[in-house]
């Protein structure tokens, strides 16, 4: 009977762990950036991707400040980032 329940006790802690895992998993995949190239998980403050070096931030040209390659405008000090586009 007490080794039956030290099995049911472990088995529960396993399945906890597998699930907060697979959760921490999920939240990460939900709040993470993706390489646009490659598509490996990259942090908001990666420059480059750390596999295959695809360029995901810039200086902006007019303050020298890091900005998101898809990002229009700067938002440090408004200057257009890219040109001849429209909307
Ligand atoms: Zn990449
Ligand atoms: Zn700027």
């Amino acid at each position: 009977m007490t080794l039956l329940f030290l099995v049911a006790i472990i088995l529960i802690i396993y399945y906890l762990f597998i699930y907060k895992e697979a959760y921490k998993n999920i939240f990460g995949q939900i709040n993470g950036k993706k390489c646009p190239n490659c598509g490996n998980p990259i942090e908001s403050n990666y420059n480059v991707c750390p596999v295959c070096k695809e360029t995901l931030r810039k200086k902006c040209p007019d303050c020298g400040k890091m900005v998101d390659i898809n990002w229009k405008y700067c938002p440090y000090c408004e200057v257009q980032l890219r040109k001849g586009e429209n909307g």
